[in-house]
C-alpha cells in the first residue's frame, strides 16, 4: 500500500449508524460480518458459477440466531427493526443471494406465520425457523402474473370439508426447492379473497423444478412450482389472512428489509472499489489518487449512507408501528435505483478486473438486477408513493 497523505476513513459506515445500536446488537453485528467475511465470502464464487446452494453453510448462520429478529416471542430472537435491517444489510454486503435466501426465509416466509397466523399457528412453525431447523418459502408469483398479484392471482383454492385443494402454479419461489414450508398464495374460489397457506413440502400433487441459467443471485435457488391437487389441511391456512391486504403487510415488512438489503449490496461493491482503489497503481500512483475516481467513490458513499440513513428512519416508524405501505414502497425504490448505480460505478473504477468473478464485483453487479426488480418492481413502488402523495391511483 503506497503512503497516503492522511489516515483513510475507509469505514463505509460514514455516518455511525452502528452506534445507534445497543452494544449487544453491534456484538451481533459484528459475528455476523465475521461469518460473512471468513466462511462466505472465501466459497461463495464457487456457488454462484455452479448455481449451487452452499447447504454445508446453514450450521454456521443457524448458531448466529438471527432468523426472526423482527419478532417477540414464538421462539424469536427479538432484536427489533433496526437490527433486523443492519442484519440484512451485513448479509448482502458480502454476498446478496446469502441475504435473499434469508430474507426470504426470516422476512416473507416467517413474516406471514408471525403476521397472518393464528396463536396456535405461530406457536406450531415460528420456533423451529426461527433455529433455521425448518426454511421457508414464500409463493405468491405466477408465471403469468408478477405486478398485478394484487388483482390477479390464478391459483385456486377450493374448500372440500376440512381440506383445501390449490391448483395452479407458481415462478420465482426462492428457496422452494427445498424449503420446508412453502406459503401459497391462493384465490378462494369460495369467497374470491386472496389466503395463504401452508404447504409442507413433500406433499402429494406439489412439484418443484429449479429455474437454471439466471444471471443473478444464482446461489438462491428459485423454482417453478406446480399446484395439482394439493391436499392442505384448513389447520394449515393461515387463519388471520383473509384478503389481499394481509399478503401487502408482510410485503409491507419485507420490502423494507429488501431496502436494506440494497444498501448492503451497494455497500459490499464500494468497499471493494475504495480497497481497489486505494492499492492500485497507475501513472506511477494510486489511482484512488486521481479527482475522477473519488469523484465516483464519493457518489458511491453518497448513495449508501443516504439509503442507509433512510432505511434506519424506516426501521424507526416501524418499530413505532407507524410504517405504511407506501414508507416501504418509497425505500424500496429509491435504495434499489442507488444500489444500481453504485455498483454499476464500482465496476467502472475497478477496469476491466471489474468484471472478473474472483474480484466480487462483477457478482454485485449481477446480482443488484435482481433485487432491483423482485418485491415490487422500481414502477410499481413509485405507484404506491404517487397513488400516497396525491390520493389518486395511477393503477390500471
Ligand atoms: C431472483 C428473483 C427472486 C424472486 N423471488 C420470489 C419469491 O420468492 N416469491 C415470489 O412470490 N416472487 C418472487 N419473485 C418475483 C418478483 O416479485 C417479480 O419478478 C416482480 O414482482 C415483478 O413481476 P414480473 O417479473 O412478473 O414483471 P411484470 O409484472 O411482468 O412487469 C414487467 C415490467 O412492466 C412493468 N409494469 C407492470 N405493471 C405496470 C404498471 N401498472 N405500470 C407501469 N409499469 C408496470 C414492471 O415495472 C416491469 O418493468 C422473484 C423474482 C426474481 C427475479
Amino acid at each position: 500500500m503506497p503512503k497516503a497523505d492522511r489516515p483513510a476513513a475507509t469505514d463505509a459506515d460514514f455516518y455511525l449508524l452502528d452506534q445507534t445500536i445497543e452494544p449487544e446488537g453491534r456484538e451481533l453485528l459484528h459475528r455476523v460480518r465475521e461469518f460473512m467475511e471468513k466462511s462466505v465470502q472465501p466459497v461463495i464464487n464457487h456457488y454462484w458459477t455452479r448455481e449451487e446452494f452452499p447447504h454445508d453453510l446453514l450450521p454456521g448462520m443457524r448458531q448466529l440466531g438471527i432468523a426472526g429478529l423482527a419478532y417477540s416471542g414464538y421462539g424469536c430472537p427479538g432484536g427489533g427493526n433496526l437490527l433486523d435491517g443492519m442484519v440484512a444489510m451485513e448479509l448482502a454486503r458480502v454476498d446478496p443471494s446469502i441475504g435473499t435466501f434469508f430474507g426470504v426465509h426470516s422476512g416473507l416466509a416467517m413474516g406471514s406465520v408471525y403476521l397472518c397466523g393464528s396463536e396456535e399457528q405461530r406457536q406450531r412453525w415460528l420456533p423451529a425457523m426461527a433455529r433455521m431447523d425448518k426454511i421457508g418459502a414464500f409463493g405468491l408469483t405466477e408465471p403469468d402474473v408478477g405486478s398485478g398479484a394484487a388483482g390477479g392471482l390464478t391459483t385456486t383454492a377450493r374448500r372440500d370439508g376440512g381440506e383445501w385443494i390449490l391448483d395452479g402454479q407458481k415462478k420465482w419461489i426462492g428457496n422452494a426447492t427445498f424449503a420446508d414450508y412453502v406459503i401459497i398464495w391462493a384465490r378462494s374460489l369460495e369467497d374470491g379473497q386472496v389466503k395463504g397457506f401452508v404447504v409442507e413440502q413433500g406433499t402429494p400433487g406439489f412439484e418443484t423444478s429449479k429455474m437454471k441459467d439466471k444471471i443473478a443471485l444464482r446461489v438462491v435457488q428459485n423454482a417453478h412450482i406446480t399446484l395439482d391437487g394439493v391436499r392442505v389441511p384448513e389447520e394449515n391456512r393461515l387463519q388471520r389472512a383473509d384478503s389481499f391486504a394481509d399478503t401487502a403487510a408482510v410485503l409491507r415488512l419485507t420490502r423494507a428489509g429488501v431496502a436494506w438489503q440494497a444498501t448492503g449490496c451497494g455497500r459490499g461493491a464500494y468497499e471493494h472499489a475504495l480497497a481497489y482503489a486505494r492499492q492500485r497503481q497507475q501513472f506511477g500512483r494510486a489511482i484512488g489518487g486521481f479527482q475522477l475516481v473519488q469523484d465516483l467513490l464519493v457518489r458511491m458513499l453518497a448513495n449508501i449512507t443516504s439509503s442507509a440513513c433512510l432505511c434506519a428512519r424506516l426501521s424507526g416508524l416501524q418499530q413505532a408501528g407507524l410504517a405504511e405501505d407506501h414508507h416501504s414502497a418509497l425505500a424500496k425504490a429509491f435504495c434499489t435505483v442507488r444500489m444500481r448505480e453504485t455498483v454499476g460505478w464500482a465496476r467502472e473504477l475497478l477496469g476491466g478486473n471489474g468484471i472478473l468473478l474472483e474480484n466480487h464485483v462483477g457478482r454485485f453487479v449481477a446480482d443488484s438486477e435482481a433485487i432491483y426488480s423482485y418485491e415490487g418492481t422500481r414502477e410499481i413502488n413509485t405507484l404506491i408513493v404517487g397513488r400516497a402523495i396525491t390520493g389518486l391511483s395511477a393503477f390500471v
